[in-house]
């Protein structure tokens, strides 16, 4: 175990007396050493005027009230002079440092050691003067510690300067007085200013450095990070880019396969040649196309929502209609299934802005969410309801169900709860994703509530809003709505 006071021992030798404090400047040092004389210039500027204000007081003083003393006493005398010296040579300073800034750092700091050390020389001049007239030698004392908190002395030049005028003034104080035990309680003071403003002066300079260090680090890693963050954005737009191209290439020849295969069935059915096999190969080809063109549809969609190309045309339109036309033409094909549709409303008509078929989509893509997890003797529902300023549709199933897990992340991009290859259910994963982003962009929200064996509820909310057209605008009620091609693929991920 060490002891306290044994280790802090070098801790304060090394803090007195070390070169550079072990502060590790790197390739920062020349900036360092620029910044440093130019915060010594400017501080050196404001205590010089400050100093040069005092001595013109201390002048006026020393002609009005002490010029019968300077006739008696050569104290007085001496401490006239010197403030007229100090007001000449910081006069002096002021004229030659306008030019300073166009000169290397070495003359710079030359420029500034003159000012702290005739201050300093200065000051003991004045406290052995002032010993003369009142016993004190405070000046000195007030100054060191003044410019060792003031100014940014490196520790080489802090202890030079501090330690070169106690010699000053200790040669000085001998010079005068013969007491010897004034002289050593002189001395004795003079060390303990000289000890604290040594540590004083190097407090200074090295929370000065380190203020300088810590402001690199910031500005290093903020430049870092801005880096890493153009590259990753540049990723990301290569990426976008990939997936735009490479789903439009895929479209197109899926394109042509599709448009072929319904040549050819339309040409088989023309010829009366179709049997049962040709008929299930045709199905295979026709469901697994749709399949790929609900995948790639997807793709691009999510692709122009996160480049912020997707386009929305908000049309004021019955909203109940919308849905109750789009569930209706599923009917046949769920009851097929098994599954038992219900449909209820609250509300007969419900004009709100929104896209229908942005809301076609929505309540497919849902609708076959539920189908694909229901098994055959189960039921859906969907109901839609006024709530504060929202119309709610909600589609509930009595399904497989969601572990409580997987409730929020459903909503994320390609997640499935089953990912097994095993799996009895087809799909991607996008699907959810892109109606929670397709309803963002209609200002809407989603949410799910399921009970595992139970079946899941996904209730969507649309803003209970018009835009402010002329009725005429308004989307014709009695448009077709969900055409057989789109429940076609919205439906393809289920096989029969
Ligand atoms: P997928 O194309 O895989 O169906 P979705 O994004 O539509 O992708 O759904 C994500 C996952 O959420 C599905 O794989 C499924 O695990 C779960 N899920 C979605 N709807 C239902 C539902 N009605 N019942 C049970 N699980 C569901």
């Amino acid at each position: 175990m060490q002891v306290c006071g044994v280790g802090i021992l070098p801790e304060i030798i090394k803090f007195l007396f070390s070169k550079d404090l072990g502060i590790n400047f790197g390739e920062y040092k020349g900036e360092f050493e620029e910044l440093r004389l130019a915060a010594n210039i400017h501080r050196c500027k404001k205590g010089a005027a400050a100093l040069l204000l005092l001595n013109i007081v201390l002048l006026i003083i020393d002609l009005v009230v002490y010029k019968p003393m300077r006739e008696e006493t050569p104290a007085y005398l001496y401490l006239y002079y010197s403030h007229l010296v100090i007001v000449v040579l910081i006069l002096l300073w002021f004229t030659f440092v306008k030019g300073i800034y166009k000169y290397n750092n070495r003359v710079k700091n030359a420029w500034c050691h003159v000012m702290y050390n005739s201050t300093i020389y200065w000051c003991a001049f004045m406290a052995i003067n002032a010993l003369n007239i009142s016993g004190q030698i405070t000046a000195y004392t007030i100054c060191t510690l003044t410019i060792a908190a003031y100014i940014y002395l490196t520790p080489s030049e802090g202890f030079f300067t501090i330690i070169t005028s106690m010699i000053v003034i200790i040669v000085l104080l001998v010079q005068y007085i013969s007491d010897t035990s004034k002289l050593y309680s002189h001395i004795i003071n003079i060390g303990a200013v000289v000890f604290f403003s040594i540590i004083i002066s190097n407090l200074n300079y090295s929370s000065f450095a380190k203020d300088f260090i810590n402001k690199k680090d910031i500005l290093r890693s903020r430049k870092e990070l801005e880096e890493k963050n153009e590259k990753l954005r540049e990723y990301e737009r290569l990426r976008t880019d990939f997936l735009a191209n490479i789903s439009h290439e895929l479209r197109t020849p899926l394109n042509v396969i599709y448009s072929a295969q319904q040549m050819l069935d339309t040409t088989l059915k023309t010829y009366q040649s179709s049997n049962g096999k040709t008929d299930k190969y045709l199905k295979m080809m026709k469901q697994n196309s749709y399949r790929l063109i609900r995948l790639i549809n997807n793709l691009i969609d999510i692709t122009k929502i996160d480049s912020a190309n997707f386009e929305v045309k908000l049309r004021n339109s019955d909203i109940i209609k919308i849905v109750e036309d789009i569930t209706m033409s599923v009917a046949d094909y769920i009851e097929n299934k098994g599954i038992t549709l219900v449909f209820d409303t609250e509300i007969e008509e419900k004009i709100i802005a929104c896209d229908g078929d942005i809301v076609e989509r929505i309540v497919l893509n849902l609708l076959s969410n539920a189908v694909k997890f229901t098994d055959r003797g189960g039921y859906i529902y969907v109901n839609i309801y006024v709530e504060a300023d929202n119309i709610c549709i909600v589609v509930k199933d009595t399904g497989i169900g969601i572990p409580d897990k997987m409730k929020k992340l459903i909503f994320d991009r390609f997640i499935q709860v089953d990912k097994s290859i095993s799996r009895r259910r087809e799909g991607s994963g996008i699907g959810l994703s892109l109606v929670k982003s397709l309803l963002e962009v209609h200002g809407g929200t989603i949410s799910a509530e399921s009970v595992i064996g139970q079946g899941s509820t996904f209730k969507i909310t649309l803003p209970d809003r018009q835009l402010e057209k002329k009725e005429t605008d308004m989307e014709n009620s009695n448009s077709a709505s969900g055409s057989i091609e789109m429940i076609s693929i919205e439906f393809s991920d289920i096989y029969d």
